[in-house]
C-alpha cells in the first residue's frame, strides 16, 4: 500500500539514473518515493539482474554490474511503489499512476522523472507485419525469460545493436545474418571525432571483441544497407534489401530490428516541460538547467528521458539533480555539478552519433504505403494528402489522419512524423512543434479513473 503522507521527493523511473538518485537522497530524512512500471529495479540496461546476478556464464560483467548498484538501496528508508505507471504529472506536483487497475494520487515537493528511452521507429514497408520485432524486445526475452530464438536476421545500427548481437551469440542462439544499416559515409564524419573518443579507450576494447566474436562465429554481415523492406501475408516471411544493385533475399520468420534510441518524453511534455531538437541525434530532447533542473519549477530530469547519453552520463546526471534537491532542502550546502565525470563520460559521444545517426531512408520512407502510425495505421500518403489540404505542423496532422492518437501516444509514430513534416514541406525539422501531449499518456480505463484513490 503506498504512503498515505505527501513525499518530499518522488521519483519516476527505477533505471540506473533513478537508482543512483534514490541512493544519493537516501538517509537524509527526506520522503522518497520511488515509482516504476516494472516489477523490478534496474530499468532497461539491468533489466531483471537481481535474478540473473549468478548466472555469471550466461551474462557479461557490465549487466551484473548492475546488482551493485541496485544493491545500495536502502528499501526500508523509501517506498518503492513498483508495477506503477504514472499517467499524469501537474505543475502543482501532484502524481497521478495506475497499479493492478486502480489510480491513485500522491503529491511531492520535487520530481525527478527518469523514464529512460525507446527504440526509434523503423518505418519501412512491411515493419509492422508480425515477426519484425525490435531488437530490445529480443534482449528483454533473453534477460526476462532467457528466450532466443535461432535463425533470426538482425537489422540496424548502433552500439547497442551490436552488444545485443553479441549478447544472443553468447546464449548459444544461431544468427542467420546480419544487416548493418550504418551509412559509409558516417564512418568519414565521425572519424573527425576520434581522437576524443579514443580517451575513451575500453570503448574500443570491448567493440574489437565484439567484431571478433562476430567473425569467430562466422556471422554472415551485409553492410551499408540503406534500402529495405519486409514481405509476407499474414507474417515475416522474406527479408528484401539492396547491396550495391544487387537484390538479396532472406527467408526468416523472425527479424529484430533496431534504429538507434530515442527519449522516452511524453511524461516530461505533458507537464509541460520545454524541449528542444537535437540536429544531432534527431530527436526530441528535455531542457534543462545544469543541476538538472527543467522549466517546469521543482521537476527535475535525468537520465535517457532527457537526451541519450549511456548509462554512465544517466548516473552522473541523478548524482546532479539529488545534490541540488538535498541543497533545496537544506540537508547539504555545497551543490556538486560532476563536471570532470560528465566531461569524461560525454568524450565518445559525439563520435557515436555521428557514426550511428540512421540513414535518411529509414528516418523517412519514401513508399506511400509504409505504416508511420502503428496504432491507428495511418500510412504516409495518408499524412502527405494532410499535408497537401493545408495541415503544415504534427497537431493539425494528427487531427486530420488521427496519427499519434493511438494507445501509444504517438511514442513510435512521433519523430518519423517531425521527419516527414519537415520533408515535403522544406521545413528545418528544428523548426517544427512537436505532438501537445496530454494526460493520460497512456490510455485508461474510465472505470479506473473512476476508482481514483487519493491520498492528502
Ligand atoms: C529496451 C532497452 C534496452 C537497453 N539495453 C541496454 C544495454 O543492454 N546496455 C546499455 O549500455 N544500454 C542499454 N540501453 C540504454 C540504457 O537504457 C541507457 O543507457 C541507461 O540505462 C539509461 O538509464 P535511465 O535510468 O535513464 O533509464 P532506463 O534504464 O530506461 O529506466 C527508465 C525506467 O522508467 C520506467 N518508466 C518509464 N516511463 C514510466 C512511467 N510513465 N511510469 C513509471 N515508470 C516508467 C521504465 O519502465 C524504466 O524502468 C537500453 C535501452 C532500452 C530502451
Amino acid at each position: 500500500m503506498p504512503d498515505t503522507e505527501i513525499y518530499d521527493v518522488v521519483i519516476v523511473g527505477s533505471g540506473p539514473a533513478g537508482i543512483q538518485a534514490t541512493i544519493n537522497l537516501q538517509g537524509y530524512g527526506l520522503k522518497i518515493a520511488l515509482l516504476d512500471d516494472s516489477s523490478t529495479l534496474g530499468g532497461h540496461i539491468y533489466k531483471e539482474v537481481q535474478k540473473n546476478s549468478t548466472k555469471t556464464d550466461f551474462f557479461e560483467q557490465d549487466y551484473l554490474k548492475g546488482f551493485d548498484l541496485i544493491k545500495q538501496i536502502n528499501l526500508n528508508k523509501i517506498s518503492y511503489i513498483n508495477n506503477s505507471y504514472v499517467w499524469n504529472i501537474n505543475p502543482k506536483l501532484e502524481i497521478y499512476y495506475s497499479q493492478q487497475g486502480t489510480s491513485y494520487k500522491i503529491k511531492a515537493k520535487k520530481i525527478l522523472i527518469a523514464t529512460g528511452s525507446l527504440e526509434r521507429p523503423f518505418p519501412v514497408k512491411g515493419w509492422t507485419l508480425p515477426g519484425v520485432i525490435g531488437t530490445t524486445a529480443a534482449q528483454i526475452l533473453l534477460k526476462e525469460s532467457l528466450i532466443v530464438k535461432d535463425d533470426a536476421v538482425f537489422i540496424g545500427s548502433g552500439a547497442l545493436f551490436y552488444y545485443v548481437i553479441s549478447q544472443y551469440l553468447d546464449s548459444g542462439a544461431k544468427i542467420k545474418a546480419v544487416i548493418d544499416t550504418t551509412p559509409l559515409n558516417n564512418y568519414f564524419k565521425a572519424a573527425k571525432h576520434l581522437p576524443k573518443a579514443l580517451l575513451k579507450f575500453g570503448f574500443f576494447i570491448k567493440a574489437l571483441g565484439f567484431f571478433a566474436k562476430f567473425r569467430k562465429h562466422k556471422l554472415k554481415v551485409y553492410h551499408f544497407v540503406d534500402e529495405l523492406m519486409f514481405e509476407g501475408d499474414d507474417e515475416l516471411k522474406t527479408v528484401v534489401f539492396k547491396k550495391g544493385s544487387k537484390q538479396v533475399k532472406i527467408d526468416t520468420d523472425i527479424a529484430f530490428i533496431h534504429n538507434g534510441l530515442a527519449p522516452n518524453i511524453n511524461l516530461q511534455l505533458q507537464v509541460g516541460c520545454d524541449y528542444e531538437y537535437s540536429k544531432a541525434t534527431r530527436t526530441v530532447n528535455i531542457k534543462t538547467d545544469e543541476f538538472m533542473q527543467s522549466s517546469v519549477d521543482n521537476i527535475f530530469v535525468v537520465g535517457d528521458g532527457k537526451s541519450i547519453r549511456g548509462v554512465d552520463v544517466a548516473i552522473v546526471e541523478a548524482k546532479i539533480a539529488a545534490n541540488k534537491i538535498l541543497n533545496d532542502f537544506n540537508k547539504i550546502q555545497k551543490v556538486t555539478t560532476y563536471q570532470k565525470q560528465l566531461k569524461s563520460h560525454m568524450q565518445i559521444r559525439d563520435f557515436l552519433n555521428t557514426l550511428y545517426l540512421p540513414h535518411k531512408n529509414f528516418l523517412s520512407p519514401s513508399d506511400d504505403d509504409v505504416i508511420i502510425c502503428r496504432c491507428e495505421e495511418v500510412t504516409l500518403k495518408q499524412i502527405k494528402n494532410g499535408l497537401e489540404r493545408n495541415c503544415k505542423e504534427t497537431n493539425s496532422i494528427k487531427s486530420f489522419t488521427r496519427c499519434g492518437m493511438g494507445s501509444c501516444q504517438s511514442r513510435f509514430c512521433g519523430l518519423t512524423l517531425l521527419e516527414v513534416i519537415s520533408k515535403h514541406t522544406n521545413t528545418p525539422i528544428e523548426e517544427l512543434k512537436y505532438l501537445k501531449i496530454r494526460s493520460p499518456i497512456k490510455p485508461i480505463g474510465i472505470e479506473e479513473m473512476g476508482s481514483l484513490v487519493e491520498y492528502e
